[in-house]
């Protein structure tokens, strides 16, 4: 076992069949399943899916699975996951190894797909479905919903696992989705929310004053906004009062 790999093995049977069940497949899917591991969900997805394509880190891991899946609908590919080349698919399941959660989520929203169901800590599940005003609202929950609709399917405890994880997991269910508000200047947008949610308990005007050089904007640009909203954390905003913000500011405007 390979911990920093994210190697926890799901054993729980109810909850591998629930996931298969809420990912919907038929024979015209082909579907995206990053870590596979030991086999145990790659083999469950061949057995509903047109096609599975594999993606695993660890070499011996991926030569398992290459033996256990030679002649069926499977293809393994070896590799990081975050770099390889993405093979077609439309449908995306996969127990994520952890420590790539936030990286892979937004490669695999970039890249586009129908839905998937994936399974995260719960800790960073729950901030990627946060509401603005509560505290695991964050840059995160902004990006990520900006992208999908995101629905929590059910909590798993550390006891589905072998080894066991440390914290709790999640099942979300994501599914990408039209850009809910304008953004002019997505880059722009992501960058303002890494200034003012890594100082949230900053006001805008002090948090955004300071990140003005890392935004690459005059400070002038600042007063382009309303007193009452700069007088305002970043976690009270909607996302898309934080666009609205973006957009006014941003430098060439
Ligand atoms: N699919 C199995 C299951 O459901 O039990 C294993 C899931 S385990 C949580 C995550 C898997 O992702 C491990 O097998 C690990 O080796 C693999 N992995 C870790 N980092 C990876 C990466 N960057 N690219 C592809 N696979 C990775």
């Amino acid at each position: 076992m390979k911990p920093r790999l994210g190697q926890h093995f799901l054993i729980d049977q109810r909850i591998l069949e629930r996931i298969i069940r809420y990912a919907d497949l038929n024979g015209s899917d082909t579907v995206l399943e990053i870590g596979g591991g030991n086999g145990i969900l790659t083999r469950k997805l061949a057995e509903v899916a047109g096609g599975v394509v594999t993606i695993e880190l660890d070499h011996d891991l991926a030569d398992g699975l290459v033996s256990m899946t030679r002649d069926t609908n499977v293809t393994v590919i070896q590799g990081d996951a975050l770099k390889v080349e993405l093979p077609y698919f439309n449908k995306i399941v996969a127990n994520l190894p952890y420590q790539i959660s936030s990286a892979i989520t937004f490669r695999l929203l970039d890249a586009g797909f129908e839905h998937a169901v994936l399974m995260y800590q719960l800790e960073f599940a729950k901030r990627m479905l946060a509401a603005p005003g509560t505290p695991d609202y964050s840059r995160l929950s902004v990006t990520a919903q900006y992208h999908a609709n995101i629905e929590m399917l059910e909590t798993v405890p550390p006891s589905a696992f072998k080894p066991q994880p440390r914290v709790k997991s999640a099942i979300l269910k994501l599914t990408p989705i039209e850009a809910p508000y304008q953004v002019n200047d997505l880059d722009f947008f992501n960058r303002l929310l890494k200034v003012v949610f890594g100082q949230r308990r900053k006001m805008l005007k002090n948090s955004i004053t300071a990140g003005a050089p890392i935004l690459g904007i005059p400070v002038e640009n600042i007063s382009r906004l309303d007193e009452d909203i700069l007088k305002r954390r970043p976690e009270t905003l909607t996302p898309q009062e934080l666009a609205e913000l973006s957009n006014i500011i941003r430098h060439d405007v």
